[in-house]
């Protein structure tokens, strides 16, 4: 077989791999359904290396994700294994799968909506934004935000005035 071919099953393999990592923050969600994992390409030695985008910004989660990743690859034989940030283009919570949406509905917190435009400076904007909701647990749309800040910075919370239940929203950016 042409090195190419053995190359490209190299990466392939890798890429499989590497897209089982899970986010430590959202369990629910791997690499592949959050739109983390950017890149699987192997370098000048054959070493491959992984580009992965950072999610909100400053979220310890990163390190972690890292370390699992390298982890990961390492057991499953890619001894050389690289992990490389990519910060351009930035994540944005739009490159979130419909696999990872419905598994986040799943487990009761509520997918993001349609990520606002960015063009030209982002106005950091400290109101909480309106945005679309709908109860995870019953689809109701008839919920009220309790607080724009839940268990963890990038999630708001919200409750469902239908089954009263209480539910996390994944915040778009
Ligand atoms: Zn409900």
């Amino acid at each position: 077989m042409v090195p190419a071919v053995l190359d490209q099953r190299r990466v392939e393999r890798a890429r499989a791999v590497a897209a089982t990592v899970t986010d430590p923050e959202l369990p629910m969600l791997t690499l592949h359904d959050l739109g983390v994992l950017r890149e699987v390409a192997l370098d000048e030695d054959g070493g491959v290396v992984v580009a992965i985008t950072p999610t909100y910004s400053g979220c310890p989660a990163m390190a972690t994700m890292r370390d699992d990743l390298l982890h990961r690859l390492q057991a499953a034989g890619f001894a050389e294994a690289r992990v490389r940030v990519a910060l351009e283009p930035a994540w944005t919570t739009d490159w979130i799968t419909p696999e990872g949406r419905a598994a986040l509905a799943e487990a009761g917190i509520s997918p993001p909506g349609p990520a606002p435009r960015r063009e030209g400076p982002v106005a950091l904007s400290l109101s909480p934004t309106r945005r679309a909701v709908r109860c995870p647990r019953c689809g109701a749309d008839d919920v009220a935000l309790t607080s724009e800040f839940g268990s963890t910075a990038c999630k708001a919370m919200y409750r469902c005035r239908d089954c009263l239940e209480p539910f996390d929203h994944l915040k778009e950016i």
